[in-house]
């Protein structure tokens, strides 16, 4: 029977549930052996299921025999967390505990505004976070959105997945359970946030009543997210996405990261894969889950990381692409596959993504479908927040 993770109580301000996931059992990459047992069984089974059984089984070639090796990958601000969840991971620590000790960082800094304290609230002035998560070796996920007053949403959904049988709560219910669960309430809106969102409101209309201050403000309509996939010297793998979502949404608005293969997916046989950018191209593919799709087909991550753009390009409304079919919008994939093999992609050149393995935690850069000098003028609906 599998070993459920026991309740303890939380001493630490904001700090999670003091669980960690299973600990890293022998190493699971598909034996020959195993291979094997599982053919023998799945014979057994009528055709299509017996299909079905044999490809869900099909070990990643990884370059021919390529071990696993342990890394982790993540978005562009996520340099730190890569360092620190890899560091974790060569200790022993679980891969999910690893890679969610990787996004804290971001969630509790308050000068990153896309994820967590300090994250760009909503259209009201409320920080509304979204974030999933997903254990490879237990095949098991949780979730939560607009979860308010909480910073770590990515401990909040791991505390779902841990002791429910559910895998998503959202709004003032993931809020009660995350308070039951011993998540401290603190306020997320910075002082420097709050500000950003009242400039924002006073020049939504120029006939209201509220003054512009158009001379001295940037105005950001940003979006930022955290995404972080790693993988163990045994294979195992997970992933985790975190977020504060677009900024000034429509409150109740929830985006791709708390979405179990859209925002993140992981399949311990195959690999993780997940994304940053507008969640809404995202969540019409499935991004996350058709990424570790396309490289359980074969595809290197990068590969499948520029196929899965190609197929939400495919699937963007006219409204948001220009004349020659170029989007209005940005958006990231990130793929690592169970032999340590990373890659990432993005719409327009010029985004990079953190990596850290045996060679160190590094930026390195993104694949692209269309240059930068590409991108449509006119007025963009989203730009990717750069973290910290
Ligand atoms: N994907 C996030 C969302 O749509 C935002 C982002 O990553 O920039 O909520």
């Amino acid at each position: 029977m599998e070993r459920r993770p026991r309740v303890k109580p939380v001493d630490a301000p904001c700090l999670p549930v003091p669980v960690r996931s299973r600990p890293p059992g022998p190493a699971m990459p598909l034996s020959r052996r195993a291979f094997l047992a599982t053919a023998t069984a799945a014979a057994s089974l009528p055709l299509t299921e017996r299909l079905h059984a044999l490809r869900l089984a099909r070990p990643v070639a990884a370059g021919g025999a390529a071990p696993s090796r342990p890394c982790v990958v993540a978005s562009d601000n996520g340099l730190r967390g890569v360092r620190r969840a890899y560091d974790l991971l060569v200790r022993g620590d679980d891969t999910l505990d690893a890679a969610i000790a990787g996004v804290n960082i971001q969630e509790l800094d308050p000068e990153d505004q896309s994820v967590g304290l300090g994250g760009l609230p909503n259209a009201e002035g409320v920080v509304q976070l979204d974030a999933s998560c997903m254990h490879g070796p237990t095949r098991r996920a949780g979730a939560v959105a607009c979860l308010e007053d909480i910073a770590t949403p990515s401990l909040v959904a791991k505390a779902v997945m841990d002791y429910t049988d559910h895998v998503m709560l959202v709004g003032r219910d993931a809020k009660r359970f995350a308070l039951q669960m011993g998540f401290r309430e603190q306020p997320l809106l910075t002082e420097k946030s709050r500000q950003d969102w009242l400039r924002w409101r006073a020049r939504l209309n120029p006939s209201d009543f509220w003054l512009d201050h158009d001379e001295d403000v940037e105005i950001r309509s940003t979006t930022g997210t955290i995404n972080m996939n790693a993988v163990n010297a045994a294979g195992d793998l997970s992933s985790v996405t975190t977020t504060s979502g677009m900024a000034y949404k429509i409150p109740g608005r929830v985006g791709d990261s708390p979405i179990v293969g859209a925002g993140q997916y992981c399949d311990n046989t195959v690999g993780a894969a997940g994304s940053t950018g507008r969640g809404e191209a995202n969540i019409k593919v499935c991004g996350g889950f058709l990424t570790v799709e396309f490289m359980r087909q074969g595809l290197a991550p990068r590969q499948a990381a520029l196929r899965t753009l190609e197929r939400m390009l495919a699937m963007t409304e006219a409204r948001l692409l220009d004349a020659k079919g170029r989007p209005r919008f940005d958006i990231q994939v990130y793929a690592l596959n169970k032999a340590g093999e990373h890659g990432a992609a993005s719409m327009y050149e010029g985004s990079q993504y953190a990596v850290c393995d045996a060679g160190g935690a590094r930026l390195e850069p993104c694949a692209f479908l269309f240059r930068r000098s590409e991108y449509p003028a006119g007025p963009v609906p989203v730009q990717r927040a750069r973290g910290r």
